[in-house]
């Protein structure tokens, strides 16, 4: 097998394992992304992790700074605020798309991946399982819209809000807010209502962007 073919068969995974180290924050903002202590980390070859990192990069989860090699990007108070302005119209336009189009196979799941939430807020906030959590009810929504130029832009917004590390994910009456924001997105993609489903997702983003002034 080829070096080239190898990396055909791993990058998916390997890529997977790169991301979620940079979600869950063990990798943390601003560390550094260095190819051969990344290989030799998941046990895989240089090539892998190459291809996984200019992926990070271009989904503006990792940054290459001059001389200084790749980085996990960092995400501050300012860029939050850019990053949820602009997925609040985005969210909104996914959910008024997929409210026309699901199926009613993806309101089962939608609605199983609710019932995972609701159980998960029992637990002590977990900052690597809510982003897992609410990373896959967003993905599902918006891969119902089927407009990919959305779901591209969107996975990247979604995933660079998640690099923020203030509590905003993390403090238990968040989680709690943020669940009933999701249920009445849900409630509407039941109806297919297109307009309320929306309005709903729109304002989940903006809740989360007043979460973050209100600390
Ligand atoms: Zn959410």
């Amino acid at each position: 097998m080829t070096d080239d073919a190898g990396a055909a068969l791993l990058g998916p995974s390997v890529y997977r394992q790169l991301r979620q180290l940079v979600l869950s924050g063990e990798l943390e903002p601003g560390a550094p992304l260095s190819v051969p202590a990344l290989a030799s980390r998941l046990g895989v070859s240089r090539s892998p992790v190459r291809e996984a990192v200019q992926q990070l990069i271009y989904e503006g989860l990792a940054v290459n700074v001059p001389h200084a090699g790749a980085r996990v990007a960092v995400v501050d108070d300012a860029q939050i605020r850019n990053v949820l302005s602009v997925r609040a119209v985005l969210d909104g336009l996914a959910a008024a798309e997929a409210a026309a189009r699901l199926t009613e196979a993806d309101l089962e799941k939608l609605g199983a991946l609710l019932a995972v939430q609701e159980e998960n807020l029992r637990d002590i906030p977990d900052a690597a399982r809510d982003t897992e959590l609410d990373l896959e009810f967003h993905t599902s929504i918006r891969d119902c819209s089927g407009n990919h130029t959305l779901i591209g832009e969107l996975a990247r917004l979604e995933a660079q809000a998640h690099l923020y590390r203030g509590d905003l994910w993390t403090r238990n009456r968040n989680r709690h807010i943020a669940f009933r924001e999701h249920r009445r997105i849900f409630e509407a993609l039941e109806c297919g209502h297109a307009i309320d489903a929306r309005t709903a997702a729109e304002a989940h983003v903006h809740g989360l962007i007043t979460r973050l002034d209100r600390r």
